[in-house]
């Protein structure tokens, strides 16, 4: 086994790490640990834009962005967080553009912006042009952009290592993080690496349900390792689930469509989301529009054989313009369901797209271990962490912003910390607990296979806890998710290797999904409300008296939450600075 020293390791190269690494390679020794290769972190899908107040085709401020952001949100959302990320968006697009980002310009050479869902002008009085963009490939041209940065500033990579544990220590009488265990997989070799500060920038969990725009690979590591280590999530019952993916696959359609002139239309050709948001209509935040899109499925308006999906139609479009902005997704239509967009509207329904929780930070990047004791030396950026900019409903572009604002919060805050701190002493033989979850795993007996574990969980995932969820479906899926967890402990591996073994990884991953699955599941069903993502049909309103606050799950082996046993939940008050909670009209 090797051991390895670093100032700062960051934990993933999607573009929250790799916006850290630039600051903190700067700074200190740092080394950036990620299971991909970082130009294959799903960053790199994202499609429609980043977004900031720079008023470079119409009048907009960061005031509107923020509170945009927090109406968006549903009000859950942290308001000093909104308004570091909003205020800081600016700088985070310029850094970029100097960084040597192709974003697509205005004719006399200004970045040019484009229109989302929920990015209003005064307020919500019409939709203003709030993204920036490369196409419908910002995602890509951002983590090429990052990781070219990262290569000139000699940021050391550790490709296809995946960490599987944190290590705790203690100073001063107080937990903090000695180092993280990574699994190499080219070897099958354990490494350990000894730091001062620790980074998590690992991705979301989309694939805790069957028909997302995830990848394959976002499975929650971060989370999980965190869970583990008894430090606790925030809002996981906040998932969001995006309006258009392609019907039946998941795969993403992205908001610029819309942002773009496409509409949504149900099978009687209507423009239905003038009934549900009359204002911004097709604009609306993603929970509204993709609610109303089940809803006309429910009441009989859907399209195609067997009436489930709606239609996003582009044809109304120039096929020049369609060609101009929106590429690569009108590229998707045509390959994966044999559609041509310039003359037929495209098949579109939700998709799981993006979590709203994740490990409670605070504005610096600081990971908290409960509601406001900091860890020192712990930090964590992107969809790994909830701050909480995003509250129970993200808007579109805000997560490309997220990544680079508090990245680079984090990045900064872990070199600087580096710089006065000690190493924390590692206990004796601190990889024991991974070996050991590695060994248990690849010489199992068991009769129980990883993939249909894996296929049950997704299916009872999107049955039950949905855009729709009610207290007997989320029984249900707690009651799924248990008989599976059984099942899991009697699964084996077929390959038994060392090297390359992705059999094995697998497993451990499902590992993930099945826990937070489990922590979704209860705290969705201890909210009894409806905000933002989280839609309960038996409590159809919002209710501020008793739930505007956020969730906190923690790992409790004495807890019995509801018959799941391991998991305690508590609330968190919301930060509330200037916008009290409307009524959210669109
Ligand atoms: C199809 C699609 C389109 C999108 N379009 C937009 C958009 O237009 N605008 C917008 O704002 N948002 C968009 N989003 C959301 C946004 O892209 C993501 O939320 C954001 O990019 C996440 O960045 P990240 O750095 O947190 O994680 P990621 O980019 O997912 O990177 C995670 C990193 O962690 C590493 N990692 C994970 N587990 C481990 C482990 N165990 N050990 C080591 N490393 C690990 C991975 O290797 C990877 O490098 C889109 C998302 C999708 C899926």
């Amino acid at each position: 086994m090797q051991v390895h020293q670093y100032d700062v390791v960051i934990v993933g190269a999607g573009g929250a790490g790799m916006r850290a690494a630039i600051e903190s390679g700067q700074r200190s020794r740092t080394a950036v640990l990620t299971k991909l290769y970082p130009t294959r972190s799903h960053t790199g899908a994202a499609q429609g834009g980043m977004c900031a107040a720079l008023a470079n085709v119409e009048e907009d401020n960061w005031e509107w962005h923020t509170f945009d952001t927090i109406k968006g949100g549903d009000y859950l959302v942290d308001q000093d967080a909104a308004e570091v990320m909003a205020k800081e968006a600016i700088d985070a697009v310029l850094d970029l553009e100097k960084m040597g980002l192709p974003f697509n310009r205005t004719p006399e050479g200004k970045i040019d912006q484009r229109r989302f869902g929920g990015h209003t002008r005064d307020h919500g009085k019409a939709p203003v042009r709030r993204s920036c963009y490369a196409a419908d490939r910002t995602g890509h041209m951002i983590l090429q952009t990052l990781y070219q940065n990262c290569v000139k500033h000699e940021v050391e990579f550790y490709n296809e290592f995946y960490v599987l544990d944190l290590v705790m220590g203690e100073r001063d009488g107080k937990r903090v993080p000695a180092g993280v265990i990574a699994y190499e997989l080219a070897t099958g070799e354990l490494h350990v690496f000894q730091a001062k500060s620790i980074v998590f920038a690992t991705g979301g969990v989309g694939k805790v349900f069957k028909t997302t725009s995830n990848a394959h690979t976002l499975t929650g590591d971060g989370m999980g390792v965190a869970w583990r280590r008894g430090i606790p999530l925030e809002d996981m019952e906040f998932f969001q689930f995006h309006p258009t993916g392609l019907a039946g696959l998941g795969i993403l359609l992205s908001e610029a469509a819309r942002g773009e002139g496409a509409i949504l239309r149900n099978s009687e050709g209507e423009r239905f989301m003038e009934r549900y948001a009359p204002t911004i209509k097709d604009l609306a935040p993603r929970d509204i529009v993709a609610r109303s899109m089940a809803n006309e499925v429910r009441e009989g308006r859907g399209c195609g054989p067997n009436k489930d999906y709606v239609l996003l139609d582009l044809t109304h479009l120039e096929p020049a313009h369609i060609d101009a902005k929106l590429p690569d997704i009108t590229e998707f239509a045509r390959t994966y369901l044999g559609v041509e967009p310039y003359t037929e509207p495209v098949p579109v329904y939700p998709t799981a797209h993006y979590a709203m929780g994740g490990i409670p930070t605070n504005i610096e990047a600081e990971v908290l271990a409960d509601n406001d004791t900091v860890i020192p030396g712990l930090y964590a950026a992107g969809e790994v962490a909830c701050v909480s900019v995003h509250g129970s409903n993200r808007l579109g572009t805000n997560s490309l912003l997220d990544i680079n604002v508090f990245g680079k919060r984090a990045g900064i805050a872990a070199a600087e910390y580096a710089q006065t701190a000690k190493f924390v002493d590692l206990p004796d033989n601190p990889e024991t607990f991974t070996h050991d979850l590695i060994e248990d795993l690849r010489s199992a007996e068991g009769t129980e296979r990883i993939a249909p574990i894996r296929k049950e969980l997704q299916e009872t995932m999107d049955a039950n806890v949905q855009v729709f969820r009610t207290e007997a479906t989320l029984k249900q899926a707690l009651k799924d998710i248990a008989q599976l967890r059984e099942r899991y402990a009697r699964v084996s591996v077929q390959d038994k290797g060392k090297r390359f073994n992705l059999d094995l990884l697998e497993g451990i991953e499902l590992g993930f999904l099945l826990e937070l699955a489990e922590v979704i599941t209860v705290a969705a069903m201890h909210r009894k409300e409806s905000r933002g993502g989280h839609f309960r049909e038996d409590f159809e309103t919002r209710d501020d008296a008793n739930f505007m606050h956020h969730t906190m799950a923690y790992l409790d082996p004495d807890a019995d939450t509801d018959g799941t046993q391991g998991i305690r939940l508590d609330t968190k008050p919301v930060i509330v600075t200037r916008y009290q909670p409307m009524e959210r009209k669109y």
